[in-house]
């Protein structure tokens, strides 16, 4: 069954991916949210489409003027076929498990092949192998348990996979991203009665409020 997604990706981050704009760890977590939500699949499709037309229109007429209309109408053909495939492509699964193929593929398996490390106050952290640019890691964090209050230097994206965590952001959920920027301060806390697995991305340091986490920060990367 495909769960309903609250909160999709901003348009701006997909077009972006679209683009192949964006780091590595960036890409990865798109590329996981894509395989969870049928609306962030469908917008994809359509920026590929737009994309895939323009450059057609500018090969047929590189000076523009009498292409405009021609191109128009390829965007327009392009963008209902988008809408009439994305919906019907299913999300690729290699195994029964918690990751979707992207992240499976990263990784090297499901959530057995992940080799943990304790970050303190019970959560749990795997950052993953990426390029330059953006951290990748998977968080663990327990049932009813919260990470520690924090704002951001950079943006953060946060995918879930398992159980749930709230904020003042709202709810969110298996597919659900939560994006973060330098503007948002916030205390992430799993539901009590799963633990709560999350992929998370980020591209520079977080800003904890704390002396603990602060004083740790640097042997974890985060
Ligand atoms: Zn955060």
């Amino acid at each position: 069954m495909t769960p309903t997604i609250r909160h999709p990706l901003p348009d701006d981050l997909l077009l972006a991916y679209t683009t192949g704009s964006l780091p590595e760890a960036f890409n990865l977590l798109i590329a996981t949210h894509l395989s969870l939500c049928v609306e962030s699949r469908a917008t994809v499709a359509a920026f590929d489409a737009l994309g895939g037309a323009l450059l057609d229109s500018l090969d047929a007429d590189p000076d523009g003027e009498a292409g405009l209309e021609a191109g128009l109408q390829a965007v327009l053909r392009r963008l209902d076929q988008a809408a009439a495939a994305a919906p019907a492509r299913p999300a690729r699964r290699h195994a029964p498990g918690i990751f979707p193929a992207p992240l499976q593929d990263h990784v090297g398996g499901d959530l057995a092949a992940v080799r943990w490390r304790p970050v303190g106050m019970g959560v749990r952290q795997a950052i993953l192998k990426t390029g330059p640019g953006a951290r990748a890691r998977l968080l663990h964090i327990p049932a009813g348990a919260a990470v520690p209050d924090h704002g951001h230097h950079g943006r953060e994206l946060t995918l879930v996979l398992q159980g749930a965590f709230s904020d003042a952001g709202g709810r969110f959920a298996r597919g659900d991203v939560e994006v973060a920027d330098p503007q948002v301060e916030h205390t992430p806390k799993a539901e009590p009665g799963e633990d709560c697995i999350c992929l998370a991305a980020t591209d520079a340091p977080l800003r904890f409020r704390g002396l603990l986490p602060r004083l740790v920060q640097p042997f974890l990367k985060i």
